[in-house]
């Protein structure tokens, strides 16, 4: 799941107008960004099956990104920090659940490989990806509500905060056309150095972000 999760981050600034989107976007898709780096580092693994192109990544170990426990402590450091800085408690509670909802919105499409606990024991996973369409239906659904929920939420002030915010939908919107499309890259480090570009998304965030202001 990719765009479902910046779904949450547009969805998120409803609950708290004051975050930038940005900052919800590396929230609601830490576990991702954390991700490719482990990757690169060895710490997390992953195989490419190039005999099966619905799923073609096997995610064999990732309990430090995509356990609940370790998701649920990434969540409590998001919410602390946020809160040290700014002293909020609402917010610091809407961005650590953030947090925690990439492993719920990955619970429901990945097969059981989602550990529930660091020690990488119990798996779980609903495997909606064995049916694609439905997948990217649900994924849609919760992708438009975000937006719908933005848009309500923020108006533009500059137009940077206009078309930026349209230019941010269609790279999301072609960034997962692509990902469906494309030849998946061959090793799990090829995978860590590629899914590096997913900090333009964030860039993107902060910059429509400032551009808009809340209604
Ligand atoms: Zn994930």
């Amino acid at each position: 799941m990719v765009i479902g999760h910046f779904g949450v981050g547009f969805g998120a600034k409803k609950f708290a107008p004051r975050i930038s989107l940005g900052t919800l976007f590396i929230a609601v898709q830490w576990a991702d960004l954390l991700w490719p780096v482990l990757l690169l580092f060895d710490v997390e693994h992953v195989e490419v099956q190039k005999a099966n192109p619905k799923i073609p990544l096997n995610f064999t170990y990732y309990p430090i990104t995509h356990s609940l426990l370790m998701g649920i402590f990434w969540g409590f450091c998001f919410g602390l920090l946020y809160w040290l800085a700014k002293k909020n408690v609402r917010n610091a509670i809407v961005l650590g659940v953030c947090v925690v909802s990439h492993w719920v919105l990955d619970l429901i499409v990945h097969r059981p490989d989602l550990p529930l606990f660091p020690d990488d024991s119990d798996k779980v996973g609903f495997g909606l990806w064995n049916y694609p369409l439905l997948a990217i239906l649900i994924e849609a659904a919760i992708f438009i509500t975000g937006l719908v929920l933005y848009l309500k939420t923020t108006r533009a002030k500059k137009k940077s905060g206009d078309w930026g915010l349209w230019l941010l939908v269609v790279l999301l919107v072609l960034n997962q056309v692509a990902g469906a499309v494309s030849p998946m890259p061959s090793s799990g480090h090829a995978i860590g150095w590629a899914a590096q570009y997913q900090w333009i998304f964030v860039l993107l965030g902060y910059w429509v972000d400032r551009g808009r202001e809340v209604r």
